[in-house]
Formats: structure tokens, sequence, C-alpha cells
């Protein structure tokens, strides 16, 4: 899930699963469909 923040008057989009932060919503929409951190407690 992406999630819109508000930091230094600037709209980022964060990746809820891993932290990353966007300044576009469609690379943070991009980068969720690849990215492996989905709950990385229970894989370890
Ligand atoms: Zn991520």
């Amino acid at each position: 899930m992406v999630v819109q923040t508000e930091r230094d008057d600037a709209t980022w989009y964060e990746c809820e699963q891993c932290g990353m932060l966007f300044d576009e919503k469609q690379d943070a929409a991009q980068h969720e469909d690849t990215c492996d951190a989905e709950d990385p407690s229970y894989i370890q």
C-alpha cells in the first residue's frame, strides 16, 4: 500500500512495506509491485 505523506511542504509517497519514499505516486506504486520487504520478520 502506498501512503501519501507531507514533508518539507512537499508531498511524498511512501511504500508502506519498506518505508522508501518517492516523489511520484506512480514510482511508488511501481516499486511496490516489486518490493520484497513484505513481512520480513516472518520470512526469516
Ligand atoms: Zn518497498
